[in-house]
């Protein structure tokens, strides 16, 4: 096979050439979050369809612009990869996988509308949304599809052909990106009501024809590449085993590519980001796509190969990702360099790529204009990356030397970072290193549990809640003013004072047992840490998008950490001057402070989590000096970091569950040491909830009606726990007697001395109307429960 360069439109047979730099996603959200806005006001009814799809061509023109404008140049080197939503549910409506009960939104033709499209993403009445979890190790939320053996497909959407149609005709021939067929399946959930044993993955053979129709109307669109992303070829982890994962990548690309390039299709970019192709890389290699682009920031240059899998790599443009899609450190150019000249001595052709989408990294460096230079510097936002990549392509076509300038300064950056002012902090190091088993261990679990009862006295069933209250619009206006300066700081602490003590009072009138302070005074669970920790920057405007028009401002860990003062020991300690009930102490943990930041790539995440974890130890004993004494530390991330492969969970588990040990065995036998943990589907950490040491741990559970406390006694738990009997992600309030059965159903696996009863997670998302109406309910059901023992 020739790779023929820039041939305007390829004629069947040959291969249009591919771009040398390329991304492989940008984000969706607008740098001014456009989208979101726009969202939202169409779901509140204050403006139409047309006006949503306005504001969506708008923002994809600025992004094509922008692109070319950084460098994006050349033929299907701009993705057309724009999403309403999730691009999950995109792949599922355009092959018409909408489960049955939104069958009345779809039209005769198969096609959803907005509306339709959004009430599927997020429900509405009884109409339950698709469900929504983790996209790979990412921050990133995807919505579930459901798959059954009724499941018809058909080609039932042309957003994505109207797009590269728009593109094309304003003068940019885009490669259009969708979820491939093998990650778009092994991702799916079998349909309710499927037989035992069913997998979607068994849909295969009838799900390709779909993307067959599809891949030619993109080449009739115009489209000459199209990027295939099949991220699930990497894991080691989804139900489906990896060589059962290979074998259907197999099937699907010699179907995929049985027509050859030009009316019927485009050629085919295969995307493996986020790990290494490593059972999926034989099939991937002798399979008939025209390019494969490898994740070069968590995998390598593929080495040790077979005859047979060189010859097949030989055959393609090999894409490498070496720009790192979901960090935002600015990329070791000379490095990439190096990786990129490797790949090159693989493939037909080589070109530079980010590792994965950019969409899980903020538009720019522009608007942070406040961040100090240095360390400026050494960040790369979405722009800042495709910048890099195009760096890089040129130097592909150029040379090295084209490009000198560009790769010294990113290794004068690099090398400025190393030795900058709080990189790396002696004492900081010196205390880690110093750490021992002993300083993760807390005495006996019995003594424990005596000398906490005989502190707390509390009553069989303790009630209590997760932490946070209702933000009010009170109180995010009282912190938007004081944050630009017009409201004094006593001023902004006397409304947070104010608010906790209502919130204490409203605890002492429901009649709950171990009070909160409420977090009003935390504008988010990780940012108010990280504005008080030394080795931490926040963004003013570094939104990346969490799901849908949900988005979160992961702040940035720079450097050693370190605390400079007490961080809650205030706020704790007048919340308990209030009250003579126990009030929680309120952290959040090390893993979870690292899953939502941006975390420094040049030290073991093992070192950073337990600067963390020490930081945090500290606090502890600071709240336990102010009379605290019960203390919660949140890990709701801990299952978000496992890594994809099986052979990296010990590792992790070891430095994750020893970083929240460093932190909370520091604490007193009589310190009742509390975790929480959501997100429900626990898996693999299940048994790792255990070696947390925790006293107590509340966990979501609602939802699942208590299944996680089957699967917490099969891995042999014993603590205190307090499984969620409200569901607090709506707003409808549970009445006592549904928390009764739950109760119920809870008291059956695990003994009434260890249970607890709270909700699901914190409250900050509710309003006081559902809160009070709920938590009173809880508590009666409590009251009743409690006479049954
Ligand atoms: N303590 C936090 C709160 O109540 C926990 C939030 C979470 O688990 N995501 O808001
Ligand atoms: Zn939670």
């Amino acid at each position: 096979m020739t790779i023929s360069q820039g041939t305007p439109a390829p004629t069947a047979g040959t291969i249009p050439a591919f771009p040398t730099a390329t991304i492989l996603g940008y984000p969706r959200i607008g740098p001014r979050r456009e989208l979101k806005r726009a969202l939202e006001s169409f779901w509140a009814g204050r403006t139409t369809a047309a006006e949503l799809e306005a504001v969506a061509a708008d923002l994809r023109a600025t992004t094509r612009a922008r692109l070319g404008a950084l460098g994006l140049t050349g033929n299907s080197a701009v993705p057309a990869a724009f999403s309403f939503y999730d691009q999950v549910l995109d792949a599922a409506v355009t092959v018409g996988a909408v489960p049955e009960r939104f069958a009345h939104l779809v039209a005769s033709d198969g096609t959803l509308d907005l509306a339709g499209y959004s009430t599927v993403a997020r429900g509405a009445g009884a109409l339950a949304p698709l469900e929504m979890t983790k996209w790979f190790d990412t921050n990133y939320h995807y919505l579930v599809p459901e798959i059954g053996p009724a499941t018809a497909f058909r080609l039932a959407s042309d957003r994505l052909v109207a797009e590269v149609a728009e593109s094309v005709a304003s003068g940019v021939v885009p490669r259009p990106v969708v979820v491939g067929p093998v990650t778009f399946l092994a991702l799916s959930k079998a349909a309710d009501g499927a037989p035992d044993g069913y997998e979607p993955l068994d849909r295969l053979d009838d799900l390709l024809p779909v993307y067959v129709a599809l891949l030619e109307r993109l080449a009739a669109a115009g489209a000459q590449w199209v990027q295939l992303d099949e991220p699930a070829l990497v894991t080691d982890t989804l139900r489906t085993a990896p060589d059962a994962l290979a074998a259907a990548a197999s099937r699907a690309y010699a179907v995929l590519t049985a027509a050859p390039v030009g009316a019927q299709r485009p050629a085919i970019l295969l995307a493996a980001p986020y790990g290494e192709l490593r059972e999926s890389l034989p099939a991937v290699a002798l399979s008939g796509v025209e390019a494969v682009a490898l994740d070069l920031v968590e995998g390598s240059v593929p080495s040790g190969l077979t005859d047979e899998v060189r010859a097949g790599l030989a055959a393609k443009v090999l894409v490498g990702g070496v720009v790192d899609g979901h960090n935002v450190w600015r990329a070791d150019l000379a490095a990439a360099v190096e990786r990129l000249d490797a790949l090159r001595a693989l493939g037909a052709g080589v070109a530079a790529s980010s590792s994965t989408s950019l969409f899980h990294v903020p538009h720019t460096l522009d608007d942070e204009g406040h961040l100090d230079a240095g360390l400026r510097s050494w960040l790369a936002f979405a722009d800042e990356k495709v910048a890099e990549v195009a760096v890089l392509g040129r130097a592909l076509v150029s040379g090295t030397d084209a490009v000198a300038a560009e790769v010294e300064a990113a290794s004068a950056a690099l090398a400025a970072r190393a030795v900058a002012v709080g990189v790396r902090v002696d004492a900081v190091r010196e205390r880690t290193a110093a750490v021992t088993d002993a300083d993760r261990r807390r005495g006996d679990v019995a003594e424990r549990r005596e000398a906490q009862a005989e502190r707390l006295r509390l009553p069989a069933l303790p009630t209590t809640t997760i932490g946070s209250f209702p933000q009010t619009v009170e109180i995010r206006k009282a912190r938007a003013a004081h944050a630009k300066g017009e409201l004094a700081t006593d001023a902004y602490e006397a409304a947070m004072r104010a608010e906790i003590e209502r919130v204490v009072r409203l605890q002492e009138e429901l009649g709950l047992d171990v009070l909160v302070h409420g977090e009003a005074e935390r504008n988010d669970m990780v940012q108010y840490f990280a504005e008080l920790l030394d080795g931490f920057a926040v963004t003013e405007n570094g939104w990346v998008q969490s799901y849908g028009s949900r988005c979160t401002r992961p702040s940035l860990l720079w450097g050693d950490v370190s605390r400079p003062a007490p961080m809650t020991v205030g706020w704790a300690s007048y919340a308990q001057s209030l009250s003579d009930k126990p009030v929680k102490g309120m952290l959040t943990g090390p893993v979870t402070i690292m899953a939502w930041s941006f975390v420094r790539d040049d030290v073991a995440k093992q070192e950073v989590a337990d600067q963390l974890g020490l930081a945090l130890r500290d606090e502890v004993a600071d709240l336990e000096a102010a009379g605290i004494a019960v203390v919660q530390v949140d890990e709701p991330a801990l299952r978000e970091l496992l890594p994809l492969r099986r052979e990296a969970h010990a590792d992790y588990l070891a430095w994750s569950v020893g970083s929240f040990r460093l932190a909370t065995a520091g604490a007193a036998p009589s310190t009742q040491v509390h975790t929480h943990l959501c997100y429900s589907e626990f898996g693999e950490v299940i048994g790792a909830i255990d070696a947390l040491d925790a006293d107590v741990t509340s966990i979501e559970a609602a939802r699942s009606r208590m299944e996680v406390l089957g699967e917490l006694e099969a891995a042999g738990f014993s603590r205190g726990v307090g499984p969620g009997v409200w569901d607090i992600h709506s707003p409808r309030v549970p009445s006592a007697e549904e928390i009764s059965e739950l109760l119920a159903l809870a008291l059956g696996s695990v003994d009434p001395s260890l249970l607890w009863v709270n909700p699901d997670c914190g409250l900050k998302t509710r309003g006081y109307a559902e809160t009070e109406a709920s938590l009173r309910n809880l508590v009666e059901a409590t009251r009743e429960a409690r006479a049954t023992l």
